[in-house]
């Protein structure tokens, strides 16, 4: 018989966290940066526990630059090549190799382009294996392959929504599983497919899992204010990975669009018609687009944005007595709501 699982799952905008007494007395007391030690490649990460997505427009050398000097990790995305690396390490004299993490699919090819970069950057720490359905039983047997070509390197693996398949993952050598399917903002998955989960309570469900076998989940996509980046923090989550609230600004790729003295930048999911066209040579037969292609307003310079979600978070830390962003996990409780926002003037 066909089941339904009765209790309500929640996304970010049906919580708000619930403040609690504090001795805090302001937000520069409150510290950010996490320590964790991988459970495979048993390396220490120490930082800001935030991931810029590897999406083609937001996964730049460009955008690494820049989010590295506030502790945070760019996903690099899986097109630049092989002499792209070559000529970015030999320009750069000091990268801080700790915030820098290079892509693959499951694809040979993504396995042997992977090695020639190790080999020019043999300081890279950190890989992610992604697919959008990290469920296919071929999926577990490549990150058991990654993870005996790299037994050093920490594996990002994904992605998926439940617990069993975070277990999977972590048992076949993954470091952090990547979690999320169709919350992403240019994402047309659950559109297409009617397959997903609400973000918080996969984040709930798959970090119980992973903290169960010692090891850490990143929560990927649905992220659309600084409060939701708390609010899956305080949900359990290791990481963040974000692609839309870093999309736009200038060291994103992409041109800018001005269009009735207004300024705008491209941003596109990775399976739309645009990604598909531009890396596939189109859409193949078999398969439709997952992905949307949207004008987003220009922001300008990327720090601003990162300023603005890190003062969001060290605020939600102070408003319930959370020191460090380790502690808001154990501080936080969730009110749920039905209404998040007051949007009378609009969502700034
Ligand atoms: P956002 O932070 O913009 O809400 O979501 C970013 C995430 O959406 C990415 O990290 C990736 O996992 C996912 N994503 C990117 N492009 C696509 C796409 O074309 N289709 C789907 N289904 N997901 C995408």
């Amino acid at each position: 018989m066909v089941k339904i699982e009765e209790d309500i799952k929640l996304d970010f905008n049906d919580v708000l966290i619930k403040p609690k007494r504090s001795t805090l007395k302001s937000r520069n007391e409150v510290d950010l940066n996490r320590k964790y030690i991988m459970k495979h490649s048993e390396k220490k990460w120490e930082g800001v526990p935030i991931i810029i997505s590897n999406m083609d427009s937001t996964g730049t050398f460009e955008m690494f630059l820049k989010a590295s000097e506030y502790n945070i990790i760019t996903c690099i995305h899986k097109h630049y090549s092989v002499e792209d690396w070559a000529n970015f390490k030999q320009n750069n004299e000091n990268i801080n190799w700790k915030y820098l993490c290079i892509s693959a699919g499951s694809s040979e090819e993504d396995l042997n382009k992977i090695i020639s970069i190790i080999d020019i950057c043999p300081e890279i720490e950190m890989i992610c294996l992604d697919i959008a359905n990290g469920y296919s039983e071929h999926f577990t047997n490549i990150v058991k392959q990654y993870r005996e070509i790299f037994p050093w390197i920490t594996l990002m693996a994904g992605n998926v929504v439940t617990a069993e398949m975070t277990e999977q993952l972590i048992l076949a050598g993954a470091d952090i599983i990547k979690i999320g399917i169709g919350s992403g903002s240019v994402c047309t998955t659950r559109k297409k497919t009617g397959v997903g989960c609400p973000q918080l309570s996969c984040i709930l469900e798959c970090a119980d899992a992973a903290h169960g076998l010692g090891a850490l989940v990143l929560s990927d996509g649905g992220l659309t204010i600084p409060g939701d980046f708390s609010k899956a923090f305080g949900a359990g989550a290791d990481f963040c990975m974000s692609g839309g609230m870093f999309a736009g600004h200038d060291e994103t790729n992409g041109d800018i669009i001005e269009e009735n003295g207004k300024k705008y930048k491209l941003f596109y999911g990775m399976s739309s018609k645009t990604a598909q066209e531009k890396y596939n040579g189109g859409l193949k037969n078999y398969r439709s687009s997952e992905g949307k292609t949207v004008k987003i307003p220009y922001k300008g310079p990327l720090e601003d944005t990162i300023k603005d979600i890190l003062g969001g978070i060290r605020s939600t830390c102070t408003y319930v007595g959370a020191k460090k962003l380790k502690e808001l996990t154990k501080r936080c409780t969730f009110i749920r709501c039905n209404r998040q926002l007051n949007t009378i003037y609009g969502n700034e």
